[in-house]
């Protein structure tokens, strides 16, 4: 069979079918299963969806269907979007794993879980979404797009690094790899799992599956941190443990508080004014009575999402009492486009957080309320007025949908048509998105600790996490922003057009800069066929396995790289970075904080280290895998641009707890080469640098 195929260099060959056809390895395919993906009605979520409920299970399950009536059409992907792992391969080798995770959240109910921090399950519009009659079109593709096949193995710039799998876009697809390897490639279904991650990881050759043995890749809810320690070291989850410091709106205010007691309202005060109730009830009674009547304030249940509970009130007979709530300053002054109110979705991507990389997507989402904006108070319980949510404007009779990602008409843009408009009006766009790198920045920042101890006590192996969050922000009359909130689960609602032009390229980029690589567990015949595929396919990206190990396992995934432990030598140069970088500390006094210089010799020692560069001249072997990974994983960043380390990071270490000795060498790295578009230099460096340590070997 001849098929089309994209070479790794991006040109078209012909391409003869694998030598390892399925015929060859004679090995059945797996039946295509139609499964019912939610067993439950919805009644409980937010009251708007809750008529809803029954049409969830038919939506998904549609969309099952849909999925699997493309396969027989293609007559290629012969493999449905779910399966139970009955249904895949009985003879598998694949050690039985029990998973930790089944079961937990399939059978769970999409509620918010009061008065648990971590478990709070994050209410997302994919799960809105699947409950809505009118919302079920699966995904919006164009099926006379040209069937042209992208690689499924990606290579490093850097030789003897196993290959990365490579995730197409949403409505492309990968060529198929022999069912001896494919097998292998298992993606446990969440019921959250997004359409769009569903679509496009089904479609760069994974198997989507309900309850696997064992899986290398997931997306779903937030888990508890001590769960994080059953992830395997070939899998890869979408969060990082601890994150609901910043997802949760009662976290985030406090963890802003101590940056502004710390660092000051001009550097932190971009959240606005927030009391926790109970705790802060006293403290905001002595505002309000400080303030005029006729001032609102937005109050919210401390962990949902999609405007569920969301109510603008301005008297305190107005205030619930008896239920944990956020009660935050309502910015009144919103800048208003054809008069009514908008608020940015903003996309960012944590690909690792010691050393901290920090993505922003260069696309996002612009969603306005659907009625005229009113400061008059008898508008202020007029949510269409008030709220930009999709989930909620979507009810109104008033909203204009908008299929165009280039036009500015309607309800929802994307961020480019937002930054096109304003440059029509001559606004200096420039500023609004350095503010908003900013705010990106140190709300991170302001978590780090956290997520680094966390991090340290349940996750063994830096291969484990990825995470994109949702960040919403409001601008206000002057353009400035305001972050409202941070969602850890973003909604990946993609109906429209225009949802999927932003989101379908965005989850392509998240899971290629998250570099998942083949696992190490699987039986000796798949790891054999592996190299037999790469020695026919990439003849020059083969590599000697090391000794004693099976063929093939050289393009597996190495725990031992994501893992490693450190020589004498290497803790002495780290130890004597990170004792240098720390420019200032911040001590407790009282109820506030005071900075404090460091020695004055602490300071010329960074002054020195600084000028000299020397962490770059002589690159240890933990310094060279961090600078892989980090390169890697830029190449892969079409999309997103990254923010942290970039151009002046150095600004941003004093609001760092601890400069870690990997920020420090990233930072040094990228003032070096600082061209993050242009890596032909940095990578040159480094093979040098790999030549010389042998590091991979
Ligand atoms: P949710 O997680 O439920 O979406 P948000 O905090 O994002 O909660 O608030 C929902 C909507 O309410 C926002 O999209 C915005 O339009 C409006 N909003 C939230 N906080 C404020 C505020 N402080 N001032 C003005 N409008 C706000």
């Amino acid at each position: 069979m001849i098929e089309k195929v994209v070479t790794e260099s991006g040109n078209e060959c012909q391409h003869s079918s694998s030598i390892l056809s399925d015929q060859q390895n004679n090995k059945a395919k797996p039946v295509v299963v139609r499964k019912k993906l939610v067993k439950k009605g919805l009644k409980k979520i937010h009251p708007l969806h809750a008529t809803n409920g029954k049409s969830k299970a038919s939506s998904l399950d549609r969309l099952s269907n849909s999925i699997c009536k493309k396969a027989k059409i293609n007559g290629k992907l012969s493999y449905s979007t779910v399966q139970s792992e009955n249904d895949c391969d009985a003879s598998s080798s694949v050690p039985s794993l029990a998973s930790n995770f089944s079961g937990e959240e399939l059978d769970s109910e999409i509620v918010q879980i009061p008065g648990d921090e971590e478990s709070c399950s994050y209410i997302t519009e994919e799960e809105c979404d699947a409950c809505d009659a009118n919302e079920d079109t699966p995904l919006n593709i164009s099926s006379d797009k040209t069937e042209v096949f992208q690689p499924a193995l990606r290579f490093s710039a850097f030789s003897g690094v196993p290959p990365y799998l490579n995730f197409c876009l949403h409505d492309e697809k990968v060529v198929e790899l022999p069912w001896t390897i494919r097998r292998c490639l298992k993606w446990k279904l969440s019921t959250i799992t997004p359409i769009v991650v569903r679509k496009t990881v089904v479609n760069s050759g994974f198997r989507v599956i309900k309850e696997p043995k064992d899986w290398i890749g997931t997306w779903g809810k937030h888990m508890k941190s001590p769960l994080f320690t059953a992830i395997l070291e070939h899998q890869k989850v979408n969060h990082f443990p601890g994150t609901f410091q910043i997802g949760r709106k009662d976290r985030l205010w406090r963890n802003m508080q101590k940056m502004v007691a710390k660092f000051g309202n001009d550097e932190f005060g971009f959240l606005p004014q927030t009391f926790v109730l109970p705790h802060d009830l006293r403290l905001l009674r002595k505002q309000w009575t400080r303030t005029t009547t006729d001032v609102p304030w937005i109050i919210k249940p401390p962990a949902s999402a999609r405007g569920t509970g969301i109510q603008v009130i301005h008297e305190w007979s107005q205030l619930p009492r008896k239920k944990p709530l956020v009660v935050q300053s309502y910015v009144k002054n919103p800048y208003l486009i054809n008069g009514t109110k908008f608020d940015i979705r903003l996309y960012v991507f944590i690909t690792s957080v010691n050393p901290l990389r920090i993505y922003l997507f260069e696309n996002g989402l612009v969603r306005f309320a659907s009625l005229a904006y009113s400061t008059e108070m008898n508008t202020l319980n007029d949510l269409y007025v008030h709220l930009t949510n999709y989930s909620v404007n979507k009810h109104c009779e008033g909203y204009v949908a908008n299929e165009d990602a280039n036009s500015c008409q309607g309800h929802k843009w994307t961020l480019q048509s937002l930054w096109t408009y304003f440059l029509g009006l001559g606004v200096d766009v420039e500023a609004i998105k350095s503010s908003l790198r900013d705010i990106v920045i140190k709300t991170l920042l302001s978590v780090a600790p956290a997520l680094n101890d966390m991090l340290k006590n349940n996750v063994s192996n830096r291969y484990s996490c990825f995470e994109l969050f949702g960040f919403d922000v409001l601008l206000d009359s002057d353009l400035k922003p305001w972050l409202l909130e941070v969602n850890i689960s973003p909604s990946l609602h993609s109906t429209s057009s225009l949802d999927l032009s932003v989101k379908g390229p965005l989850i392509k980029d998240v899971l290629n800069m998250a570099r998942f690589q083949f696992p190490n567990n699987v039986n000796s015949l798949s790891k054999q066929h592996l190299a037999e595929y790469i020695s026919t396919h990439f003849k020059e990206r083969m590599c000697e396995a090391s000794a004693g190990s099976d063929e093939g396992s050289q393009y597996c995934v190495n725990p031992s790289t994501y893992n490693y432990e450190l020589s004498e030598e290497e803790k002495k140069k780290n130890e004597f970075y990170e004792t240098a970088v720390q420019r200032v500390v911040a001590v407790p006094n009282g109820n506030s904080w005071t900075v404090q210089n460091q020695s004055a010799e602490i300071e010329k020692r960074v002054d020195d280290v600084v000028e000299e560069s020397t962490i770059l001249d002589n690159l240890t072997r933990g310094d060279i895998q961090h600078l892989i990974e980090t390169e890697d994983e830029l190449s892969q960043s079409h999309g997103f641009t990254r923010v942290f380390p970039a151009d002046n990071s150095e600004r941003y270490f004093r609001f760092m707890e601890k400069t870690s000795y990997y920020d420090f060498l990233l930072n040094e790295w990228h003032k070096k080469f600082v061209n993050l578009r242009d890596r032909t230099l940095a990578i040159d460096y480094l093979k040098t640098q790999l030549e010389k340590k042998q590091v991979l070997n």
